[in-house]
């Protein structure tokens, strides 16, 4: 069964919201092994909704519409759908009494306008709303099924796990989708490709997409099967053969970050970690402290923006910045030696660059990074040349760094 989705606000069309509710439901009917085929974003206004509507309902067998149910005048989803379909909105009473219930209980006058909510085309079921007044709506029309569905991401997602999904899964056979997502990191997309290519080209199923990220590259595959053993099976096959060939530059196949990979191993190990950062800002930092339990194997970090600060905080010697300037290997070595010794950890991180716009030079252009990664017995320097803004290079910058961590910590 293939679905088709239209989400249903004007806020969905400006810049300021996102339409996240249609990757939920994508994720959810996924596991069902329901494709979604097709995604529509439409304003609250009813010409366009029910052209899109009607599109869909002339290739879709599963069209779920989110959001517009509301209490106001521009909700307009339950109508438009009456509408196009040419059956009658009648008023539930079983609804009603909730929504005033609701009210009671909240000890507030209920304003007439609820009641639209109340509302529903002729010969359709309505699913709870335990979270809002909005119920949801579930009809079927000359073999399609269509379900309506509240905005709010919470409102949504606790009926669709709690109603929706019991109700699909009778309907949606017995194929299953399957994924899995290998994250790569030190290759770029071009030789992700031309490694993996003649291994995934042979396969119909699994598919394979290669994806370009801040920092990493994702190879995903989807299976279609008959179970999830089956569907896993499948994965394995090809992801096997995958994970050979791209090498220890896969550092994850079940969805961890490369941060979740460090902790991981830095936690196994016993080892702990203390960072110097001056054009990371903290984003190293951040990212590790983002892992619950980091703790474990975190101590801390500095980060030390001037030169004062970098003597002051981290131990690097004032003549060396003066000699070398700030952005140099010996300053991110100095960097990484002085905060592990301060902090008494097993490992210390020391990021030095030029994040730009401004700032950079012929000999020191903007992108130029130095990290030092140290232990007890000795210490790595890295040059690194990022491409793009200055957001894009911290955090390639702070990326480049972990990977310098976990390929340390696996030795
Ligand atoms: P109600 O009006 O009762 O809140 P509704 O079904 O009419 O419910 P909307 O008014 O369309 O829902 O949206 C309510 C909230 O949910 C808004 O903040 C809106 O931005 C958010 N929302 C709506 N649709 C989506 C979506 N597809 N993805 C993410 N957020 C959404």
């Amino acid at each position: 069964m293939d679905a088709e989705i239209i989400a249903v606000g004007s806020e969905l069309l400006t810049p300021f919201r996102l339409d996240t509710n249609s990757l939920f439901l994508t994720s959810k009917l996924n596991s069902l092994g329901i494709e979604v085929r097709f995604k529509t974003v439409v304003g609250d206004d009813p010409v366009p909704l029910a052209e899109a509507f009607g599109t869909a309902l002339k290739r879709s067998r599963l069209i779920i519409l989110t959001g517009g149910l509301g209490p106001t005048e521009d909700d307009r989803t339950r109508e438009v759908v009456s509408e196009v379909l040419g059956r009658p909105l009648h008023e539930n009473e079983e609804i009603r009494a909730r929504i005033e219930k609701r009210y009671k209980r909240l000890n507030r006058e209920m304003p007439p306008n609820n009641l639209r909510q109340a509302l529903v085309p002729e010969g359709a079921d309505w699913l709870e709303n335990n979270n809002g007044t909005a119920p949801g709506i579930w009809m079927e029309h000359d073999g399609i099924i269509i379900l309506l569905l509240p905005g709010p991401p919470w409102e949504l997602e606790a009926m669709f796990d709690s109603l929706g999904m019991a109700r699909l899964a009778c309907v949606a056979g017995n194929e299953r989708i399957r994924s899995r997502v290998y994250k790569v990191v030190g290759l770029p997309e071009s030789e992700v490709d031309h490694r993996i290519a003649p291994l995934y080209r042979p396969y119909q199923n699994p598919t394979t997409t290669i994806l370009a990220c801040p920092g990493a590259i994702e190879v995903h595959l989807r299976a279609r099967a008959a179970s999830e053993s089956e569907g896993d099976a499948l994965l394995d096959d090809l992801g096997d053969k995958i994970e050979m060939a791209l090498g220890d530059h896969v550092f994850s196949a079940r969805g961890e970050s490369l941060e979740e990979v460090v902790g991981i191993y830095l936690v196994m190990k016993q080892q702990t970690l203390a960072v110097a950062e001056s054009c990371t800002g903290g984003l190293l930092s951040e990212r590790l402290t983002r892992i619950p339990g980091s703790s474990d194997f975190f101590l801390g970090g500095v980060v030390c923006y001037s030169n004062k600060l970098k003597t002051k905080l981290a131990g690097v010697p004032a003549d060396w910045i003066e000699q070398h300037g700030a952005v140099s290997g010996v300053v991110a070595q100095a960097m990484s030696e002085g905060i592990r010794k301060r902090a008494g950890a097993s490992l210390g991180v020391g990021v030095t660059g030029i994040a730009g716009p401004g700032g950079g030079l012929v000999e020191k252009p903007v992108g130029l990074v130095f990290i030092g990664l140290s232990d007890s017995r000795s210490t790595t320097v890295r040059q690194f040349q990022f491409p793009g803004t200055r957001e894009r290079i911290r955090q390639w910058a702070s990326q480049m760094a972990l990977e310098m961590i976990r390929r340390k910590v696996r030795e």
